[in-house]
């Protein structure tokens, strides 16, 4: 198989908050590896912009660690060494003029211009307004925003105009890195590119789907930001509801930004308001060596969640009757991302009810392994009569494509969509907007009546009226790490 590697424009990113967390994990890691790949033109300059006190000799420290925390051993000196030498700096303060003038003189004409808006959304106004007072964005300039998008509905609007007020919607690229995960984007090439499955894409045929994102870690050392977040904000309004979209939504006429993402707009406009008795909200538990929930964000009475289950119905004609269960958390059995669509049962066996099989599955992960894997039913092997098994057909990636497999962090392929201009992997601005008018009356429901998350066991499927909630319809949900 031949690697195709599709080049990009020559180009200048600028990373605000160049040396932060995110620019130090992800952002260039990343780039280095588009880099390592041969993918980032000659001449193409990558700009750290922080508050951060350092000069050019810090940053390029700063980013040659980051880039071997990422890929441990297997770097290549002289590619690490040609990978620095395209890195810039400049300390700007984005509340006022220092280092602006600076970051003016490097711009140059001709190469794309992207700049990063890796800090809180808190400094988009300010940096925006100082981006065109001083001249720096031009008609295909891009800009490129990382969530949170907005803490409600009326917060995500007034981001929006913020944006709006300075730059053009086609310029403004919103960041869910979900979207940029390998499986997520094969997600739509299973159901577009083969005639297999989209007949049976309705609830005529699908019982239900799944979408499940857990995490084994707690909130770490964003107990701060996530208690005033909780899982809902954090990743039900954008992870999930991306996913719920991608598998849910009608086939877009052709794959192109706007045609994408007005189908994915109708379905989240289509989402029916969730009852209060369909979702369950947790929050977990101490362990031996482990804190809990409340003092991780140090407040010993949060009632904010860090796990949420809930039902939903996209009230449409080829849903009605199939529900959606999404299901998050943190400290969870185990790291384990996968959408699972399951289809109904066959209506008739003529094996006798007791033969067994006639599960058919769909499952699509994406954590920790990204593969898909279809569940039919075959005779189980051996003398035993016409007895009935579901295996699985399985296409984890990493040995059906060797080492193609070694797929693009989401993180590398969004930044170079980017660069290229492609918008069709990024939220637009009444998705967002969309989403949240979507999540704002359950949360809003739950602090009008105080609610309070149920305890669960850390490292466990989360609290059991989870399971019941499945149950309840006669189903249940894929174990967690199985
Ligand atoms: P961070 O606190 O580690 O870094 C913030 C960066 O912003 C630093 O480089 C700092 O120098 C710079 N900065 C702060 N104030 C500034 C100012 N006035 N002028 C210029 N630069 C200034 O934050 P982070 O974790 O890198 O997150 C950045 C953004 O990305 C946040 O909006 C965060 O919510 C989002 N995000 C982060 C992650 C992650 O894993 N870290 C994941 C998803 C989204």
């Amino acid at each position: 198989m031949v690697s195709r590697i599709i080049p990009v424009e020559q180009f200048d990113l600028i990373i605000f908050g160049g040396t932060g967390d995110l620019a130090r994990r992800k952002i260039l890691p990343g780039l280095f590896k588009r880099f390592a790949d041969g993918q980032v033109p000659e001449g193409s300059r990558i700009i750290g912009a922080a508050r951060s006190e350092m000069d050019q000799a810090a940053f390029l420290t700063f980013a040659e660690e980051a880039v071997r925390d990422a890929e441990g051993d297997k770097i290549d000196a002289t590619v690490l060494k040609d990978f620095l030498a395209i890195l810039d700096y400049v300390a700007i303060d984005a509340l006022g003029e220092e280092g602006w003038s600076a970051l003016a003189e490097k711009m140059r004409e001709g190469p794309v211009r992207a700049f990063y808006f890796s800090v809180g959304p808190s400094l988009f106004d300010d940096l925006a307004r100082r981006l065109q007072q001083y001249d720096l964005v031009k008609p295909d300039t891009r800009i490129v925003v990382e969530k949170p998008f907005g803490h409600d509905l009326e917060t995500a609007r007034a981001l929006n105009k913020v944006l709006s007020a300075h730059f053009d919607e086609s310029q403004i690229y919103r960041i869910d890195h979900y979207l940029g995960k390998e499986t997520v984007q094969n997600l739509m090439a299973v159901r577009f590119g083969n005639m297999l499955f989209e007949p049976l894409w309705n609830s005529q045929y699908i019982d239900h789907v799944q979408i499940t994102v857990a995490e084994t870690v707690g909130v770490g050392g964003r107990g701060g930001y996530y208690d005033k977040s909780g899982a809902m904000r954090d990743m039900v309004q954008n992870h999930l509801m991306q996913l719920l979209c991608l598998t849910a939504m009608e086939p877009p006429a052709k794959f192109d930004p706007d045609a994408v993402r007005d189908e994915k707009l109708k379905v989240i406009r289509a989402l029916e308001p969730v009852e209060p008795h369909q979702i369950v909200r947790g929050q977990y538990d101490k362990t031996d060596s482990e804190s809990n929930f409340r003092d991780d964000v140090e407040n010993p009475s949060s009632k904010t969640e860090s796990f949420v289950a809930l039902k939903c119905h996209v009230g449409n004609w080829r849903w009605a009757g199939t529900p959606f269960y999404l299901r998050t958390g943190k400290r969870l059995e185990a790291r384990d991302s996968e959408i699972i669509v399951v289809f109904k049962s066959t209506p008739h066996s003529i094996f006798g009810s007791d033969a067994g099989g006639g599960h058919n599955e769909l499952r699509i992960q994406l954590q920790p392994d990204e593969g898909i894997t279809l569940k039919v039913t075959i005779k189980e092997p051996g003398p035993g009569g016409m007895r009935l098994m579901d295996v699985p057909l399985d296409m984890s990636f990493a040995e059906t494509l060797g080492e193609h497999a070694d797929t693009p962090d989401a993180y590398e392929r969004l930044i170079m969509d980017v660069i290229r201009g492609n918008q069709t992997l990024f939220m637009r601005d009444d998705e967002v907007e969309a989403a949240w008018a979507w999540t704002d009356p359950i949360i809003q429901g739950w602090e009008a009546v105080h609610d309070v998350p149920k305890p669960y066991d850390s490292y466990s499927q989360g609290p059991t009226d989870a399971t019941l909630l499945m149950q309840r319809d006669g189903r249940e949900w894929r174990e967690i790490g199985a």
